[in-house]
């Protein structure tokens, strides 16, 4: 049995029963894209921001949620739900577009929570004050992007922010009482491990609520893509990311909540590595470790 906090489990633990996270596309846009702090966005950035598209296609989040609940209940039999704000930055908007978004996602009983995705520069006290009041009698989570604790990394890969601009989001956060996801990427362009263990290290020391681990995976189009088709990137191996994501288990505290074991790239955009589509391969390689 792997030894670790998984958020099926913490969630399970808490409501009793299983809770699905439905993913939302809100059609912001981030500020590393649009010139606020950098244009273009991280080299790995893709068209969706990380995310499902669905604005592109005219949803509103209200929709977004209904689909989402119909096909979870389908393939999870789940019957309570938590919004998952995931594409772009779900905090960089005017107050009253983000009061209607939020708002939006948690209608109705079934949803017992919502997840805010955003970067750590694009949060302050006036969006939790909101968050706080929208979200009162609900779970919420807020999720930072951190991909590394290495500054000269986070300007390698365009990142926008520094290390420091993510400890204080999280002390800011932790004001409310919001419990905090961290978002890491092992495999970056120039970081060895003990750089990427140098990132664990510090969610370790700060006693981070919960992760998520993604390996870099290349995606057509992005300018991560120009520098591996050059042969300037090589992508982690299966192997090293599995030893890394094992050892960060055992490093991280407990009650560190696991939210993700590794990225899901689409097949369609994939550059490489061709390993990042083997989604049960990764978790078996992870467990394994983990359980040895
Ligand atoms: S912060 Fe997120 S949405 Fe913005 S450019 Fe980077 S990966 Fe894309």
């Amino acid at each position: 049995m792997a030894t670790y906090l998984s958020l099926n489990r913490y969630l399970r633990d808490i409501f009793g029963e299983r809770i699905q996270k439905v993913p939302l596309d809100a059609g912001l846009s981030c500020p590393n894209r649009d010139g606020t702090k950098g244009i273009g966005g991280c080299i790995y950035c893709g068209e969706t921001g990380s995310g499902t598209g669905a604005h592109a296609t005219g949803q509103a989040i209200r929709e977004q949620m209904r689909k989402g609940q119909v096909w979870a209940a389908r393939r999870y039999k789940a019957k309570k739900f938590i919004a998952y704000f995931q594409s772009y930055s779900n905090t960089y908007a005017p107050m009253a577009v983000l009061e209607r978004i939020y708002r939006q996602a948690l209608t109705g009983p079934e949803v017992v929570g919502m997840a805010i995705g955003t970067r750590p520069d694009c949060i302050d006290r006036d969006v939790l004050k909101l968050i706080e009041r929208i979200g009162k009698g609900h779970m919420i989570w807020m999720e930072y992007g951190l991909q590394s604790a290495c500054d000269a990394t986070l300007k390698r890969i365009n990142r926008g922010h520094s290390v420091q601009d993510f400890i204080d989001a999280v002390d800011l956060t932790r004001q409310f009482g919001f419990p905090v996801c961290a978002h890491v990427i092992f495999g970056l362009p120039g970081e060895d491990t003990s750089q990427m263990k140098q990132t664990i290290e510090l969610l370790a020391d700060l006693r981070i609520d919960g992760i998520k681990f993604h390996q870099l995976y290349v995606e057509t189009g992005t300018r991560l893509h120009t520098l591996y088709s050059l042969g300037k990137y090589k992508p982690i191996s299966l192997e090293q990311y599995a030893e890394l994501v094992a050892w960060s288990v055992s490093r991280l505290p407990r009650n560190t909540v696991i939210h993700r074991l590794t990225g899901d790239p689409r097949r369609s955009r994939l550059a490489a590595p061709g390993w990042s589509l083997k989604k049960q391969d990764i978790l078996n390689a992870i467990c394994e470790r983990i359980e040895a």
